[in-house]
């Protein structure tokens, strides 16, 4: 059995941890030490379990607290050649990470600790950013995560997975009447974002509910917006998608931003 617990999810932290009592991992590292340790904590689980960190990208909402993870903990992190670059000058991790990174490249399985790892390209607005394929404990985990259109590799991965972290940030109508600037909501309608809408989140788990190849039990979807998104406009949009291609088994549950998901058993 694995346990799954998001510490955070959206634009101010980012940070997933999973275990199953033998190895223990964390993807992101955007929320900090002392924070993550309380949360973690109700659950007899603590940073020091740490196997091993994944990193999706370089934005700051995912590896702010990498440096001082990394440097306190001193865990192994993997990440591609590009982003162990970035985050070798970026100012969150430089002179904090540098030992302490294993490169590991796009399309290619890792065996890390007995998981299973494939990071595959996703389009986003970092210097690289990646989803992860994970074979652990039996089952076939995927996250996308800030992805600015659903690519067919995103749709390949996806179909593999029993359990899905997708990303749904924004919901179209709340943005076209929010209080963002004329500029930045066009830019952000036109995927200039490089985040998906509840509705294309919605399209895409459609496809890939129709031609998946795992179970595909539980869709978590991730990084909902604070100001152009809410956790039922975000469920209802998917929700009904997957009703209309008889998806009703799938338990579907969205992430909180700032704070902790309950802890999953899947
Ligand atoms: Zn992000
Ligand atoms: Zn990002």
């Amino acid at each position: 059995m694995i346990r799954f617990l998001s510490l955070a999810s959206g634009s101010s932290g980012n940070c997933y941890f999973f275990t199953d009592g033998a190895v223990a991992f964390m993807i992101d590292a955007g929320v900090g030490p002392r924070i993550a340790q309380k949360r973690l904590a109700p659950y007899g689980l603590t940073l020091n379990d740490l196997d091993f960190i994944l990193i999706t990208h370089d934005h700051i909402d995912h590896i702010k607290a990498l440096g001082i993870i990394s440097s306190k903990f001193s865990k192994p992190i993997y990440t591609t050649e590009k982003l162990k670059g970035a985050l070798m000058n970026h100012s969150c991790t430089r002179g904090k990470v540098g030992g302490n990174i294993k490169v590991i490249n796009t399309l290619e399985e890792t065996e890390i600790c007995g998981v299973k790892v494939v990071p595959f390209p996703v389009p986003h607005d970092a210097t690289e950013t990646v989803g992860y394929y994970i074979e652990f404990g039996g089952k076939k985990i995927v996250i996308v995560t800030d992805c600015a259109s659903v690519t067919p590799e995103v749709i390949e991965f996806s179909e593999k997975a029993d359990v899905l972290i997708f990303e749904a940030n924004y919901d179209e109508e709340m943005l076209a009447n929010g209080p963002y600037p004329q500029l930045l909501k066009i830019r952000i309608a036109n995927g200039g974002s490089g985040h998906l809408s509840n509705t294309q989140s919605a399209a895409a788990l459609k496809e890939i509910y129709c031609g998946r190849k795992g179970e595909l039990s539980h869709v978590f979807l991730c990084h909902l917006s604070d100001n152009n998104n809410t956790q039922q406009i975000a469920y209802e949009t998917v929700n009904k998608a997957l009703a209309e291609v008889g998806a009703e088994g799938v338990r579907l549950e969205c992430l909180k931003r700032g704070r902790p998901s309950e802890l999953y058993e899947l």
